[in-house]
C-alpha cells in the first residue's frame, strides 16, 4: 500500500471521484479517513483528511501519472457545475457527475 494523495477536507468528494476514475483504469485503491471514521468518533474530525492509497505498489507510478495528468488537464476549468440528472454539484475538473456518473452537459 502506498499513499497517492492527501486531500483537503473540502476536497472529500474528489477523493471518491479519483478512486472511481482509478478503478475504471483497473487500479485498486482505497480512501482512508473517510467521514465515517469521524462520525464514529474514532479520530478527531480535524484529522480526517481523506487519503487516497494505492493497494499495489507496483501500479503506483501509473496511478501517479494518471492523477497528475487529470489534475493538469483540468486545472483551467474549475467552474463547478450542476448535474442535470440528480442536481448534485460537481467540481469543474470532472466531466462526469460524482454522484450518478452522468456526463457534464
Ligand atoms: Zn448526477
Amino acid at each position: 500500500m502506498r499513499k497517492l494523495q492527501t486531500f483537503d477536507l473540502w476536497q472529500r468528494p474528489l477523493a471518491g471521484m479519483f478512486k472511481e476514475l482509478l478503478s475504471t483504469e483497473g487500479i485498486d485503491c482505497v480512501v482512508k479517513n473517510d467521514l465515517l471514521f469521524a462520525a464514529m468518533g474514532e479520530i478527531p474530525f480535524t484529522e480526517c483528511y481523506p487519503e487516497l492509497w494505492i493497494i499495489d505498489d507496483e501500479i503506483y507510478p501509473r496511478a501517479r501519472l494518471l492523477l497528475d495528468s487529470w489534475l493538469a488537464t483540468n486545472e483551467s476549468d474549475c467552474e463547478s457545475w450542476t448535474c442535470t440528472v440528480c442536481n448534485e454539484v460537481s467540481e469543474g475538473q470532472f466531466d462526469a457527475c460524482w454522484s450518478c456518473g452522468s456526463l457534464k452537459q
